[in-house]
């Protein structure tokens, strides 16, 4: 409160001395920001079970590239802060990112909750992580041991340790610094969404849809020296396949020619609307560098190309969302058990909660975030793996340009489908996993209703207009 009080006194000492305008300081994009940038590494010390395929046959046997997360700090010119946390996990899910560790770097940095983003690169050679000893055990993995479980709860205490130090750092980190970005495009996403007469199955798709836009945010000093980069794209990020080894796949290869082009930056990949989409072809480590390389070197020609300027101030507005479930009787949920797809699998586990005396979810409470920076750029923060039809879905709610639409933020428990994919079915409509019981909520299970997706437009919708009101 002292800072911005003395910020403003001095503003309006320049005003009467100079005689402009408080604002004019701010008109060359150069003044308005403080950015500040770090990065850890976070490739566990023990092999753990890799998330994401379930015939791996055992904890990692090997390291392909380190795994990662990167901050990035922002401060407007009113002093308000926001950080930006990507990691080269499979996903965030609240019960990691919440309470302690945004707790800790509230107190830590007076950042708070609402004002900072982690994203999952979705990586699925990234590691099991997990709080919880029971959820640990039983669903994760068919390999996993007691002693991995303790391993990987050990491993997730240490990640939090380090989120907090990384986001501490990046903080003490804030310079002055200049904001611009632009949008190239990328054939790394494929849709894998294909119908066959017995349902939609999960095989490569080139005629359906995907995003395949690559938004990039250049962080710059003063003097244009690289500070940092923050780049998307929509895709899982499974381009080296199952292998048993850690790797970032194509993102931290992406990120490796991104920070040898601009020496000095810290690259951020923020994976978006790509819960439906693979890269193709893949399967094999070289796979994962070709694609990342593929979208290294779209960001660098965006980032050599014309940029748009980017102002403050960052205002954000989030809300805890509640996602309607599907409410379906026993005999509903016994039609799911011959899909050929994880359907089947998702209604055996409603089954057992049923079984067991328990009782399915109406709803599913996820966060949604939307972060302005000033009139030039929003910044949708989905939950969940939205599909592509939510990147198509929000530009048309808040209009095509100066829109950046992530997906994997803040809490990750499953996918997040339009209402055409629910209708239609398939890998992409299982719903809230298991995964989600970490959070301590019971048996979150079940199939989301087609009008989630109403309810997810209008809550960003409702968002951006309550971030446009803040001062
Ligand atoms: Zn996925």
């Amino acid at each position: 409160m002292m800072k911005s009080l003395r910020r403003s006194a001095a503003s309006i000492l320049v005003t009467l001395l100079v005689g402009l305008p408080a604002t004019r300081a701010s008109d060359d994009g150069a003044v308005p920001w403080k950015a500040g940038a770090a990065t850890v590494k976070i490739t566990p010390e023990r092999p753990l079970i890799l998330l994401g395929y379930t015939d791996r046959n055992g904890p990692f046997d090997g390291v392909s590239d380190d795994i990662s997360a990167r901050a990035l700090a922002l401060e407007d010119a009113q002093g308000r802060r926001g950080v930006i946390v990507a990691a080269d996990l499979v996903g965030f899910q609240a019960a990691i990112v919440t309470d302690v560790v945004a707790g800790r770097i509230a107190e830590r940095t007076g950042v708070p909750r609402d004002r900072l983003i982690f994203n999952a690169s979705h990586t699925h050679t990234g590691p099991v992580v997990s709080l919880d000893p029971n959820t640990t055990l039983n669903v994760a993995h068919p390999a996993m041991t007691l002693e991995v479980a303790e391993a990987t709860i050990t491993y997730t205490r240490r990640l939090q340790d380090q989120l907090v130090d990384l986001v501490g750092r990046a903080v003490a980190d804030l310079r002055p610094a200049r904001l611009s970005w632009a949008t190239g495009r990328t054939n790394v996403p494929t849709s894998r969404r294909l119908p066959k007469p017995e349902g939609v199955v999960m095989l490569p798709n080139p005629n359906a849809p995907v995003d395949d836009a690559v938004p990039v945010l250049r962080v710059d000093s003063p003097e244009g020296e690289p500070r940092a980069v923050v780049f998307g794209c929509s895709c899982h990020a499974v381009a080296a396949g199952g292998q048993n080894a850690i790797s970032a796949d194509y993102p931290g290869y992406a990120r490796a020619v991104i920070e040898a082009h601009r020496p000095g930056a810290t690259a951020l990949f923020l994976a978006g609307c790509g819960g439906d989409a693979n890269p193709e072809p893949r399967g094999t480590i070289e796979q994962a560098r070709t694609h990342g390389e593929a979208l290294g070197r779209e960001v660098c020609r965006v980032l050599d190309g014309p940029l748009a300027p980017v102002a403050g101030p960052l205002r954000v507005a989030s809300a805890q969302v509640d996602l309607p479930l599907q409410v379906l009787s026993r005999e509903q949920i016994q039609g799911y058990l011959n899909r050929p797809n994880f359907q089947a699998w998702q209604a055996r586990h409603m089954l057992e909660v049923l079984d067991a005396g328990g009782r399915l979810p109406s709803h599913y409470a996820a966060p949604v975030a939307v972060w302005r920076f000033g009139d030039d750029l929003t910044l949708a923060a989905l939950p969940g793996e939205p599909v592509a039809g939510y990147a198509t879905l929000l530009r048309e709610a808040l209009g095509p340009d100066r829109l950046w639409v992530s997906g994997y933020n803040n809490d990750c428990f499953g996918y997040l489908p339009t209402a055409k994919v629910v209708a239609e079915g398939g890998h992409e409509a299982i719903g809230v996993t298991l995964w989600a019981w970490s959070r301590g909520l019971g048996p979150m299970v079940g199939f989301f209703e087609p009008r989630v997706q109403d309810v997810v437009v209008d809550a960003v919708r409702r968002l951006a207009a309550e971030a446009e009101g803040r001062r």
